[in-house]
Parts: structure tokens; C-alpha cells; sequence
């Protein structure tokens, strides 16, 4: 009874017993014009995509310790962990503001779950060690420090990896890209992984034992551009099958990172084609929402992306989103119609493009050698029991402590 009363005072153990389950969903680079965006990819402004049905939508601020604009690694770290940090730190705080002067290690919502029981997988269209998955299970001062990244992975324990990124798991005599000559595969192989490398031998696996999946030596393909490949809902639901085993309950996190990479080539089309795949993979998750909680949202929007208007509505529908140039009336002259990007390499795009060649740089205002991220706020779109606290304004860091309060996890960062 006293428990039950300080719950009710404090509110600090309101987690809900029916959420067993979490799967966070990243995507890397997506502000409110990527979604947009995607929607008329999909099928016009009168589209709907699953991320629409989250009954429960809030804003989040993004800026890290030093900068306005965050890098993947800062944003990464502050919602994988809590503590909000500076560019470039993959699970290390801002050592000048600690009293101490020091960095201090950081513990990720993914170790919390771990501890308490539950399985753990990552899911991630880059590289594992890459910034946003690193986040989950690394702790380095620099995110290029990828070697170092991938040494970390072993101990973390992680149930499930499907990824790319292999090349930092071999050594150079072997095509990959360890300098110290390492064969991590070995280490992972001697504590019990399965280690596979297609999507056949994921399909054919029905071995319990834990599971190292690097599909690629880089990342993994653009949505568009993928042959046989299965995608990004393929995985998440071969990860939720896998990982509900538990009954103790799972931790899923799933990246879409490659919104940010073409984002960053000004290249629109693979950036909204690796949008809709990341939100066939959420309608596939939402059908476990009885007893999970769902939370999408972006680290960062990346290119200053923009629709510009005015045209009818099925003139910004599917690809012709991307072919059609508007007639500028004033100038006579044809321009790059509905879409620009704030920075990048298309600031160099011809004025009028073959409309043949979908995967253009659409014009950017400032001449950058990629474009920048940028400062506006991202979406958080949530679902399932407990998940109506991510309504409204949050920073950051704030998102992991609203899912470890739903979960009852305790993330030990104070
Ligand atoms: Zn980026």
C-alpha cells in the first residue's frame, strides 16, 4: 500500500505491466518534409502512411552540449542513454560538464534491458558501428574510432544484430578494414553467435543461439536499389519472431539510416524510397502494439529539405514528384518545380534536368560539399500502452527516460 501511494505521489514507477516489449525506430535525417515527402511518393497528398495511425505525436529538440546542429553521434548517445552530449561522443558525456573534468561512461537503454532480463537486437540498414547503432552498445570519444566500435560489440551481449558494416570485423588480409589484423568473427563464433552473411541463411536459421548478421562490408543498399535483397520489414519481422521467445520481453532498436546518407547527396527519391521502407517496417511492428511499445523518431532532419508549391494534386504524386518542373511564369524559364534542399552538392544541379534520370540532386540554396544537418525539430510518433507521454514538446535526451518509465527500466546515469 505505501509502495502503490508513493507511485501515485511520485509517479516514478509508472510503468505499465502490460508493456512488455520496446521497438525504437531511428531514422536517421527525417524531419516533417521527409514525411510529407514520403507520403506523396506513396500516392499523393491523400496517402496515409502506417506511421500516421501512432495515436500519440510530439516534437523533439535536437541541439547537443556544443552545437545548435547535432551529429548523429551526440543525438544517438542522448536517446540511447539520457544524457545529452557533445558532436562526434558515442556513450560518453560532455566531460566539460562534468565536475569532475572527466567523461563518464554511459549506460544505454539497451544494457538496462539486458539487465533486467529481456533480449536485446539491433537492426540497422549502416554499418553496426556506425553512430546511431554504436550508441547502443559502445563507448568511444570519436565516432570514426569504428575498429575500437566493433571490438565493443562482443561483450554488450546483444541477442540479435542484423546490419551491415562487416568490413571492421576483418582484418585487412581478409578484405577488411582492421588494421590491428583481427578476425572478430572468430571471437564472436567461439562465444556462441551464429554468424551469417545473406538473407538466405537468415531465413533458413531456427537455431536459438545468438545471432551476428553483417550483410554487406559497407552499408546496405538504398531501399531502391536493392536486388534480391529482402528489406528493412523482413528483418524487423524476423527480429520480433526471434526475440519474443523471452518471456521476459524483448528491446528492439531499428535504424533507417540511409534517409541521412542521400539526404546528404541532395538525392530525394532514395531518401523518400528508404522513408516508405522504413514505414512498411513500422506497420509490420505495429501489429504488435498490444504489448509494446513503438516509438519512431529522427535524430536530426538532414538537408533543410523543402516543398515548394503550388501544383495539382496529381502532379506531386509517385515519381512524377520528382519529374516534373515547374514552369517559372516570370522568368521563363523551367526550374527544379516542388523540391529544394537549404545545402549541398545539388546547389551545382542544371536548371532544367533529363527527366529520365530520377536519382538528380534536386537544387540547394548554399554550396556544400554535402549537405548540412540541420536545426529543426524532428517528429516522435509513439504507440502502444503508456505511450500517450510522448505527447508534446521534449528535448532529446528526454525520449529514453519517457521508454524506461513505461518499461520500468532504470538506466543508472545519474
Ligand atoms: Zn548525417
Amino acid at each position: 500500500m505505501k509502495n502503490l501511494i508513493f507511485c501515485f505521489l511520485f509517479l516514478s514507477c509508472a510503468h505499465h505491466s502490460s508493456t512488455k516489449n520496446h521497438i525504437m525506430f531511428v531514422v536517421d535525417g527525417m524531419g516533417p518534409a521527409h514525411i510529407t515527402g514520403a507520403r506523396l511518393f506513396k500516392g499523393g497528398p491523400e496517402a496515409r502512411l502506417a506511421i500516421e495511425n501512432m495515436p500519440y505525436t510530439g516534437i523533439v529538440r535536437t541541439a547537443s552540449t556544443n552545437d545548435f546542429v547535432t551529429d548523429s553521434a551526440a543525438s544517438a548517445t542522448a536517446f540511447a542513454t539520457g544524457v545529452k552530449t557533445y558532436n562526434r561522443s558515442i556513450g560518453l558525456s560532455d566531460p566539460r560538464l562534468e565536475t569532475s573534468g572527466e567523461a563518464r561512461e554511459l549506460n544505454s537503454i539497451l544494457s538496462a534491458a539486458k539487465a533486467a532480463g529481456k533480449s536485446v537486437g539491433i537492426v540497422s540498414s549502416t554499418r553496426i558501428t556506425h553512430a546511431t547503432p554504436a550508441a547502443y552498445f559502445a563507448r568511444v570519444p570519436h565516432r570514426n574510432m569504428e575498429e575500437e566500435i566493433a571490438n565493443q560489440l562482443l561483450a554488450a551481449k546483444v541477442d540479435l544484430i542484423i546490419a551491415g558494416g562487416a568490413s571492421y570485423f576483418k582484418p585487412q588480409s581478409l578484405g577488411g578494414k582492421r588494421k590491428d589484423q583481427l578476425n572478430l568473427f572468430d571471437q564472436f563464433k567461439a562465444a556462441g553467435y551464429q554468424i551469417l552473411s545473406t538473407d538466405k541463411e537468415i531465413f533458413e536459421s531456427s537455431s536459438p543461439q545468438p545471432i551476428l548478421a553483417l550483410l554487406n562490408d559497407d552499408h546496405l543498399p538504398y531501399d531502391l536499389e536493392r536486388k534480391e535483397n529482402l528489406e528493412l520489414k523482413d528483418y524487423v519481422d524476423f527480429a520480433i519472431k526471434y526475440l519474443s521467445k523471452n518471456p521476459n520481453g524483448y528491446f528492439l532498436v531499428v535504424e533507417a539510416g540511409r534517409v541521412d546518407h542521400a539526404s546528404h547527396l541532395n538525392q530525394v527519391r532514395l531518401a523518400l524510397g528508404d522513408m516508405l521502407a522504413m514505414d512498411r517496417a513500422v506497420e509490420r511492428a505495429l501489429d504488435e502494439k498490444k504489448n509494446t511499445l513503438i516509438v519512431v523518431t529522427a535524430d536530426h532532419e538532414t538537408g533543410g529539405l523543402a516543398l515548394n508549391g503550388y501544383a495539382p494534386h496529381d502532379a506531386v504524386t509517385g515519381e512524377r514528384l520528382f519529374k516534373n518542373h515547374k514552369r517559372d511564369l516570370v522568368q521563363e524559364k523551367f526550374n527544379h518545380g516542388f523540391i529544394s534542399w537549404g545545402s549541398g552538392p545539388g546547389f551545382h544541379s542544371p536548371i532544367r534536368v533529363d527527366e529520365s534520370v530520377l536519382d538528380f540532386q534536386h537544387k540547394a540554396t548554399y554550396e556544400t560539399p554535402i549537405a548540412y544537418h540541420t536545426a529543426v525539430d524532428v517528429p516522435v510518433m509513439a504507440a502502444g500502452p503508456g505511450a500517450e507521454i510522448f505527447t508534446g514538446f521534449h528535448s532529446i535526451e528526454q525520449i529514453v527516460a519517457l521508454s524506461a518509465k513505461i518499461l520500468g527500466l532504470d538506466l543508472n546515469n545519474e
